[in-house]
């Protein structure tokens, strides 16, 4: 029989699968001896058992029974006790920390009778009354769906009848009268009485934790944090201790240091007189963790060296909950700490100098995604207005747009531009909004909201606590001072600030991405330091290159501040627009060698010069040039527009000229699909001269930049290639052009893998290839049979909705399929041709979890766009640190 139920002290850190981060972590706390209240944990294998066949398993329900005398026997109560009961806390906890998003049942046990115990053992009939509400609430909306507003439009009332606002104020008859009304709506809405058995109470509160397993913002949010969907959660059972017990009494939240800058020095919220569900809703203001001091001094003692004893053993910052019951602490819980991307850097690089960790330790602790989020613009401050609202800086960066109130509202109005999802507070049903919109603003709760939490997580700006704004949600509105923000209307926060301002506030590039770009300038920002400190690190460690994909000798210039070691994809196409159409055009209408030629030869000294420039630019660097791709087509005039001119034309009894001639032509080359038609290696083969004339662009650029007494590297790339053949035939061609040219140096010839073909073949393909570089969009587009133009729109919302995708196969590399593809061309190209030099220039090639994949792989490059070099650099020297 599988052990379905295990005890606090039966578990440690390292058994998050089994028990969730929070119950293992409630264990380890226990191993060290700190005061957490007892309790067990039912494993996170009851709860897949228990969703695979709709049944709890077998034995499952005795190990509860017999974990549950246990748990009696040491508080010397038991559950649902009339006399004096045992209350228990019934609490999700997955593998991965999904804040908010499972359900969660306090004061289970609790009963018409035993609420009667509680109030004579406590003292406190209001407080009893309190809890019994509670736990019919949250019992009624989880375990039976209830609609959460009928209890809260309950209390909302009987708050009103009061004259209050606060909870607090509400007495005792008001709370007796409120759960005589709970019951009620409990029975009108489920066609049963409330649960008086407490341990069918408990059996269904662990049940109905199983189900949030799969509740829709649960699904959502391991969609969007790539979570596995079939791990499922672990429930922890805990013996009750109550913050709402009086002024001796209160809850709170902590971290060991800032989770929003990463500044050293513990950081939190505390709410006396309240439960821990209170802070973590924002419902009430806190107040900063340090007052606890005054209020606690012997708590806050102890809290403070707890908290230095668990960052010291968890080597990392740790966030806490904590319960202070008639002066006595308890621990709710702990975990390492979500933090910004600005305090990962910082606290990783923190921790190498305090001796905590070593540096391969803190490349593991920051990610390719966390430096892009540094890399993102701030407000200028120069051009900032003044705000008309400042609330609590929760999650930074700078966001602008429309105010939408509503988050299904602000799920669909991102689709046509950025929004801004304002409420009082967020609850987890408004996750759909949150991921939607460019930033969340709140006019309630702390940097521990569920608005701060969540918007941290997904890297979105945040400010949560913004008390002067009046916001109504079923208006679509909030006033401030007498301005009033209508939906729609523009508005711009700043999560580092928390300021709040009315328009479009213009926005200026980051530190970290300035610094980035000119690695000359010194800095003053520990941020900056960090980031400098740890991307130095990564390239001590990493195996793969860096390249930058660039057309431009501005672009070019760009990718080598950033410390990338040449170019891995230089397009041509570009090098055929502009002025230049004109050249093109007649080279597609020539009609005799005579005229092509002399198109060629036009076109032969502009790309010279484009080449010349670039090569310059990255000077004793390679840069990869690759052979002109696109279709022909798309240097030509529309179909559609040259049609409707022509006829037009036409119909007014004019002479189309010109035009007459280019729709013959465009007509002559229209293709139905012309990403599989006439493009890449198959156009270099049909239009004689056409690649000849490039090569030999680039050997004359190579020779005069030799002449110049510079060190150019170029290499040719050919692209398209799906047969051997194609190739064979291009370099014997490309060879002959670059022999006749005085003074060029070795240019190396070869070819992009980015036919499905050409990787099925690449033993072939590689003993003619110099090197090979997968182009992973048209292979990933090939791959799959859909085209990279179209299908992002069309269907991709619903694949990733149906989870038919975990991420977009066009930003995450599909290891399964295509990566099956690379895998094939690497093992047989270096088969057949050993030491083979090995690269990627498809977007994958920026993209962290694809860098991964190429280290694995056995790649020696990736090349992407400049500005994603640096996390190109920082993931591959992740990817080399990993496992080691
Ligand atoms: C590719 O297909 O991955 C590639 C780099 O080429 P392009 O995007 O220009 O087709
Ligand atoms: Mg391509």
């Amino acid at each position: 029989m599988p052990g379905y139920v295990y005890d606090f002290a039966e578990g440690d850190k390292d058994m998050r699968d089994l028990l969730g981060g929070k119950g293992a972590n409630l264990c380890e706390m226990v191993r060290l001896g700190l005061p957490v209240p007892p309790g067990f944990i039912v494993t996170t294998g009851a709860c897949r058992a228990y969703l695979s066949t709709g049944r709890e398993p077998a034995g499952l329900a005795d190990q509860l029974a017999e974990h549950l005398r246990d748990l009696e026997a040491r508080t010397g109560r038991r559950l649902g006790d009339p006399a004096d009961p045992l209350l228990v806390s019934v609490r999700s906890g997955a593998r991965f920390s999904m804040p908010g998003m499972m359900e969660t049942i306090l004061n289970v046990g609790l009963s018409d009778a035993s609420v009667l115990g509680l109030a004579k053992h406590s003292g406190d009939e209001r407080f009893a009354y309190d809890a019994y509400r509670r736990l019919i609430h949250m019992f009624g909306k989880t375990v039976y769906g209830v609609d959460d507003e009928l209890f809260s439009d309950a209390l909302d009332e009987a708050k009103r009848a009061r004259g209050t606002t606060d909870d607090l104020a509400l007495t005792v008859e008001d709370l007796r009268k409120l759960v005589d009304r709970y019951k009620r709506i409990f029975a009108e809405r489920t066609g049963r009485d409330f649960p008086q058995a407490p341990h069918e109470q408990l059996r269904l509160a662990v049940r109905s934790v199983f189900d949030s397993w799969n509740s829709e913002r649960a699904t959502v949010y391991r969609r969007q944090e790539r979570i596995p969907a079939d791990l499922g959660t672990a429930v922890t059972v805990m013996a009750m201790v109550f913050g709402n017990l009086g002024l001796d009494s209160g809850t709170g939240v902590a971290f060991t240091r800032d989770p929003a800058t990463g500044e050293r020095g513990v950081y939190g919220d505390y709410l006396a007189d309240a439960q821990g569900e209170d802070v973590v809703a924002g419902i009430r203001n806190t107040i900063p963790l340090q007052e606890l001091a005054r209020l606690h001094p012997g708590c806050f003692a102890q809290l403070m060296s707890i908290m230095d004893r668990l960052e010291h053993h968890y080597r990392d910052l740790c966030d806490i909950e904590f319960t202070i019951e008639h002066g006595r602490l308890w621990m709710l819980q702990t975990r390492v700490g979500k933090r910004t991307a600005a305090a990962a850097f910082s606290i990783a690089s923190q921790l190498v100098d305090e001796g905590v960790i070593d540096l391969d330790e803190a490349l593991r602790r920051v990610t390719g995604t966390q430096l892009m989020h540094l890399m993102f613009p701030t407000f200028d401050p120069a051009a900032t207005p003044a705000p008309i609202a400042v609330g609590i800086p929760a999650s930074p960066g700078a966001a602008v747009g429309r105010a939408v109130f509503d988050a299904h509202r602000a799920a669909a109005a991102s689709a046509q531009g950025p929004t801004i999802l304002v409420r009082r507070e967020t609850n987890p049903d408004d996750l759909p909004g949150i991921v939607a919109a460019q930033g969340i603003l709140t006019s309630r709760g702390g940097k521990t909201s569920h608005a701060a939490v969540v918007a941290r997580g997904l890297g979105k700006t945040c400010v949560c606590g913004a008390e002067a704004l009046d916001v109504d949600v079923h208006t679509g509105q909030f006033t401030v001072d007498g301005v009033t923000v209508r939906e729609g209307d523009l508005i711009s926060i700043d999560g580092s600030s928390g300021r709040v301002y009315l328009g479009e506030v213009p926005v200026r590039p980051s530190r970290v991405a300035r610094h980035l770009a000119d690695p000359s300038s010194t800095v003053d920002d520990p941020v900056v330091r960090a980031v400098d400190r740890l991307l130095a690190h990564a390239d001590n460690r990493r195996r793969l290159g860096v390249l930058a994909n660039a057309d431009l000798p501005a672009d070019a210039r760009r990718a080598r501040r950033y410390n990338a070691s040449g170019i891995g994809l230089c397009r041509t196409e570009h090098m055929f627009l502009g002025d230049r159409r004109v050249l093109v055009e007649r080279l597609i209408l020539a009609e005799t060698d005579e005229q092509r030629q002399a198109a060629l030869d036009a076109l032969l000294p502009l790309q010279r010069d484009d080449f010349e420039q670039i090569l310059a630019a990255m000077d004793g660097l390679p840069v990869v040039i690759r052979l002109i791709d696109p279709p022909l087509h798309e240097f030509l005039p529309s179909l559609v527009e040259l049609t409707a001119t022509v006829a037009t034309a036409r119909a007014l009894g004019r002479d189309p000229g010109r035009d007459g001639v280019l729709l013959d032509a465009v007509t002559r080359i229209h293709e139905q699909n012309p990403m599989l038609g006439l493009r890449g290696v198959r156009l270099g083969l049909v239009i004689p001269g056409l690649f000849a004339m490039q090569v030999k662009a680039v050997a004359q650029a190579a020779a005069a930049r030799v002449a110049a007494g510079g060190h150019p590297r170029p290499e040719i790339m050919v692209p398209l290639v799906g047969a051997v053949q194609e190739l064979e035939a291009v370099r014997a061609e490309a060879e002959h052009v670059i022999a006749g040219v005085d003074g060029a140096p070795r240019i190396p010839i070869g070819t992009m893998i980015e036919v499905p073909r050409a990787a099925l073949t690449a033993g072939q393909i590689a003993e003619h290839a110099d090197f090979f570089s997968f182009g992973t969009n048209d292979l990933t587009q090939m791959g799959w049979g859909f085209s990279r133009d179209d299908v992002e729109a069309a269907f991709f919302h619903r694949y990733l909705e149906l989870g038919i995708f975990g991420a977009s196969p066009f930003e995450t590399i599909d290891r399964t399929g295509i990566g099956r593809l690379i895998r094939i061309a690497v093992t047989e190209g270096r088969a057949a041709h050993p030491g083979l030099t090995i690269g990627v220039c498809g977007e994958h090639g920026g993209d962290p979890d694809s860098v991964h994949f190429f280290h694995e792989a056995g790649l020696d490059y990736v090349s992407c766009s400049p500005f994603r070099v640096p996390v190109a650099r920082l993931e591959a020297g992740r990817a080399a640190v990993t496992g080691r």
